[in-house]
């Protein structure tokens, strides 16, 4: 086995991300050595790219960067029970202390303590990476490994639209990234009435009605509340916001029905001001969503897929890891959905 092998690193504190030469890590008790066959771009990894104010106060350099993978293990450390070298597996990105009261009470998605890969310790851009065997999520064969690389930001969409129930209801997302655009579809496959999905990307609009969002807002020219009247209806039932955007989550909150729940995944930058007598009057429950059930949500992920849910069609690059720059740059061109990047030289 080589002692060193290539990685996405943050070399600088500077712009950029680097291809370095680094060593393969070694796998601790109770940890696994993962041989990385595909990864995909998030959000986060071009929030560190672009080193904005965030990444510079939470980013050390010198880390490998990247939480959404699929590979094989390559080698189990001490301890580990319950897989076997060769197995094909997903991790969850959030490695949780296993010790505070939420983590005791069977609901680590709520851990305080909790570390992120590629975030706070490295990640899985890389010909190899470490992970916790707790973390391991086995992704069963018949899934294609590009859709498995990408199961970390399918469990934030099925987090936020699996928190209520969607059958016959009117549902709005706010923002069609690939998160939004994966909700769309899952409320689509769970039996919600009108899946309304806004955004100011038509490339991604059109993804989304791919993907089975029966009604698209470009908010560059049209409104929500027209969509309203258009279906004549009187609000919906389900917010999910997904764009990060206070103006969207504040017109969401406005043409949000009475009694309507909303989940909030997308980040809102701070001081974002709220429309209070819209959540008060008309008594909306807003619920925040950080990351995604453990392990519940990836056990209905991997269901749904097996069951005909068409999460290949968020995927619209498959790219070899060699033309990372051009992913990075598609990324930051908004004119995508997933971005895969192929570790194994097969693409
Ligand atoms: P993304 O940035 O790719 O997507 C956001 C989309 O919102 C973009 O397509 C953008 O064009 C659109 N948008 C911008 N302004 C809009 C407006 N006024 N109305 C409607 N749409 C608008 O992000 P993503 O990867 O799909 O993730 C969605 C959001 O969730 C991001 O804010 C991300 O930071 C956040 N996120 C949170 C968690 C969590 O655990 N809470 C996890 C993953 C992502
Ligand atoms: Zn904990």
């Amino acid at each position: 086995m080589p002692r060193t092998m290539q990685a996405l690193v943050k070399k600088e504190a500077a712009p950029g991300i680097w291809m370095e030469s680094v060593s393969i890590p070694e796998p601790g008790t109770n940890e696994v050595l993962i041989r990385v066959e595909k990864t995909a771009i998030c959000g986060t990894d071009l929030h560190i790219f672009n080193w904005d104010e965030w990444s510079q106060r939470t980013i050390e350099p010198g880390l490998v960067i990247g939480h959404e993978f699929v590979g094989r293990i390559e080698k189990l450390g001490d301890g580990v029970v319950g897989y076997e070298i060769g197995d094909r597996v997903s991790a969850e990105g959030h490695v949780v202390c296993g010790h505070c009261r939420n983590c005791r009470a069977g609901k680590p998605h709520l851990c305080p303590n909790t570390e992120g890969i590629g975030v706070n310790r490295d990640g899985a851009f890389a010909e190899f990476i470490v992970v916790p065997s707790s973390n391991l999520w086995p992704i069963p064969d018949e899934i294609a490994p590009e859709l498995a690389a990408f199961f970390d930001p399918f469990g934030n969409a099925a987090h936020s639209a699996l928190q209520f129930d969607l059958v016959g209801e009117d549902v709005l997302i706010t923002g069609a990234g690939p998160v939004g655009i994966i909700a769309a579809g899952i409320c689509r496959h769970v039996g919600a009435r009108h899946v309304v999905i806004s955004d100011i990307n038509e490339y991604r609009l059109q993804l989304a009605r791919n993907m089975g969002a029966s009604h698209t807002i470009n908010v560059k020219h049209e409104t929500i509340a027209g969509a309203v009247r258009g279906l004549g209806i009187e609000g919906f039932d389900i917010g999910l916001e997904m764009s990060g955007n206070p103006s969207a989550f504040n017109d969401m909150l406005r043409n949000m029905y009475h009694g309507g729940k909303v989940a909030l995944l997308g980040l809102q930058p701070p001081g974002t001001g709220v429309d209070w007598d819209h959540v008060i009057f008309k008594g909306l429950q807003l619920h925040g969503i950080y990351g995604r059930r453990m392990y519940e949500t990836w056990y209905k992920m991997t269901q749904m897929v097996l069951t005909g849910f068409p999460l290949g069609r968020a995927m619209t690059h498959h790219i070899p890891i060699t033309e990372f720059q051009q992913g990075f740059e598609l990324m930051a061109s908004g004119q995508c959905g997933k971005v895969v990047c192929d570790w194994t030289g097969e693409v």
